[in-house]
This record gives C-alpha cells, structure tokens and sequence, in this order.
C-alpha cells in the first residue's frame, strides 16, 4: 500500500468520507504536508478507534491492549496510551521497548503521554511505551517465545509465528492508523550509541520526520526488511528510528535531548503551535556510499577507550588501546579519518573481530559547525 492513496489522517470514523490526495498540499520544507494544521469549519478532531474501542476528541485514554496469550492461557497486554486533541492534525505513533531491553525510549514515550500539557494539541498521539512485553518481562531483546526479534516481524500476520501475530495486532490497531511515527531504540547490549536517526531519507515525507527531529546525525537507508520503520513507511506511516545510549538504562541527558526531538517534530507537522523547529547546529547524513564504518579489533584483550560516543577523533588519532592481562603487548587503535564516534562499546571485554566503535566521517562544513559548537562560539 502507497503512503498517498491512504485515508487513514480520518483514523477509521464513521460515515467520513476519505479525504481527496488534493488536501495535502507541499510543505514550505519541500515534503509533503500531511496534514493542514487548521481548516476553518471543520476544526474538530476525529475520534481514534482500535479494536474494542475508541477515543473521542480531548480525551486521554490509558488502556491494556491484549496481543497474545502466555502459556497459561492469560492475556499478554501492551500498555497504550491515546491521547487524542480537541482540535484535528496528525496522528504520531511514539514507540518504545520493541526489543525488551532498550530503556531510554519507555521514559521517552511515558513522559509525553503523561508529563507534557495537551491542551493545546492538535491531532492524536498514539504512545507504546513497551511493544515487546515478553522481553521486557524477561529483560531480554528478543520475544522469549523462541528468540523471535518482534523488530524483524512487521507488519505482521494473524496466521502464521506468534512474534508476527503480536506484530499484527500492534501494527493494524496502532502503527497503520498514524501518519508520522518515532520507534525509539539504543545500541544491543555491551554498546552504546549517540543520540542519532536511522530513516529512508530518500522518501520525502520520511526525510521530513528525520530532519525535523533535529539530530546531529541521520543514517540513512530504508531499514531491514519486517523491522517498524520500514513497514510502517511502506505502508504510509513516515517513521524513522531514533536510537539513543545503551540498554538497561535510564540515561537522563539522552532522554531529555530526544524529548526535545519529539517537540521538533510535533511542530513541523502543526501539532504543538507555540513550539519550533529546531535545528541542531551541525548535521550529517550518512549514506551507504560515504565513509563509515565499525572499527573491530585486531587483538583479543581488555579495552581502554580514549573518547566518549558523540566525540570528534582526528585522523591518526588513538581511538582506544587493547591490552593483556599483564598489561603488555598492547595494540593501539587509530582513527583511519576524521570523524565523530557514533557508537562505541561499554563492555571491555574483544575478542579479535568485535566491534570497538561507529566511527562516521564528516565533511568540511560539517566539521567546521561541529567545531564551532564545541568551542562555544556558535
Ligand atoms: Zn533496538
């Protein structure tokens, strides 16, 4: 299903008749608007339905939305949270925890859903705080239910695995129906990440959500085949990933950068009228084509890093140092060009051929702005 033939800004009221292509008219961003953010005489929102319920114009509903069942024949329930305005916009789908042990985007989402003030919103969040109920249960990444990965499972199907079964129930009740949708992850177990977008920029309306967000950095390509962004943008929905720290944690200086992310995008597409777009001082897109790459290491050891993610390291430069338990031998590992540290590992702990760090390179503009925002002079 193309995103442009779809419907679904009306979300599946009753006896409304679906509005015409010829409504979404381009943005001054160069994307497709989705959504006018006022019309007069037909201000009022739409209700929002799923199955076995509904949520009216101004209402906040919290819910308990069954997805499967455990082996003791219980419901297995995702919390949901449909905070639905007075006044109509889009529908942003903010989802989290889709592998059960990436923290950072659960506090993301809950605080939108239940800190922030909507009284003025316009349009419809959609807040899945934890997709993977199982694995958050377990503490694990994958659906215990044979380490099926719920991120590779979209859009689902209701007739085949029980990871596309639970994949089905999310994506036609809550994915499909929205517009925009951020899925908030962070870096497997033992790494960590920067604050930065994963999304197919070469969709506009995709491209629009990535860089309204307002990172620093955007990896570009359309995403592995049944993981959320991929399937929702296929199926109209322009979501990208947000990815952010590292698992099992609550890390607060990342979880308020990303907030501010949200905001971003709510007042792109219309939805938060006193708020702005931001930009970020400094971004890189980086596509298949440019230089990134995971620096592994050659020696099985302990690590010592020498930066933190987020940090700019010069071509040349020691990135970390590998050594034995005896301390000797050690083998020091450069930065082949200048670039910012996109991910690195937290666990110490290589064997010859692991990932050490994400190292992505910049442009000169890009490095001058990176500069100037180090030194405070910007
Ligand atoms: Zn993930």
């Amino acid at each position: 299903m193309g995103g442009f033939g779809k419907t679904l800004p009306i979300h599946g009221s009753v006896g409304v008749a679906p509005r015409p292509t010829a409504n979404r008219y381009a943005s001054p961003h160069g994307g497709r608007r989705i959504y006018p953010p006022s019309r007069r005489g037909s201000d009022v929102a739409a209700r929002f339905t799923y199955d076995g319920g509904a949520v009216d114009p101004g209402e906040t509903q919290n819910l308990r939305f069954t997805v499967s069942e455990t082996y003791l024949g219980d419901p297995v329930r995702i919390p949901v949270t449909v905070v639905n305005g007075e006044r109509e916009g889009p529908t942003l789908c903010l989802t989290a925890a889709a592998h059960g042990d990436e923290l950072n985007g659960i506090e993301i989402v809950r605080e939108v859903a239940h800190e922030w003030d909507h009284t003025d919103l316009r349009g419809t969040l959609v807040c899945l705080p934890v997709l993977n109920v199982p694995g958050f249960i377990a503490q694990q990444r994958y659906l215990p239910v044979y380490d099926r990965d719920l991120n590779r499972s979209f859009p689902g199907d209701d007739s085949t695995t029980s990871a596309k079964r639970i994949a089905a129930r999310v994506f036609e009740n809550f994915v499909e129906p929205c517009d925009i949708g951020l899925d908030f992850h962070t870096s497997t177990r033992g790494r960590t990440n920067m604050l930065h977008v994963r999304a197919d920029v070469d969709d506009p309306s995709v491209a629009r959500v990535a860089n309204a967000f307002a990172s620093n950095v955007i990896i570009a390509g359309e995403g592995p085949s049944g993981s959320l962004r991929r399937e929702a943008s296929a199926a109209g929905t322009s979501t990208v990933t947000v990815e952010l720290g590292e698992a099992h944690r609550f890390q607060r200086p990342l979880i308020d950068a990303a907030l501010e992310g949200v905001l971003s995008v709510m007042a792109e597409f219309g939805m938060a009228a006193t708020e702005t777009v931001k930009w970020p001082g400094w971004r890189t897109v980086i596509d298949a084509s440019e230089e990134k790459t995971w620096l592994r290491a050659d020696a099985g050891g302990l690590v010592e890093m020498h930066h933190d993610r987020g940090a700019l390291v010069e071509a040349g430069e020691a990135v970390c140092t590998i050594t034995n338990p005896f301390k000797t031998d050690a083998t020091t590992v450069e930065a082949p060009f200048t670039g910012v540290l996109v991910g690195v590992l937290e666990n110490p702990l290589v064997y010859p051929g692991n990932p050490l760090c994400h190292l992505v390179s910049l442009d000169e503009p890009t490095l001058r702005a990176f500069r100037r925002r180090q030194s405070g002079t910007e």
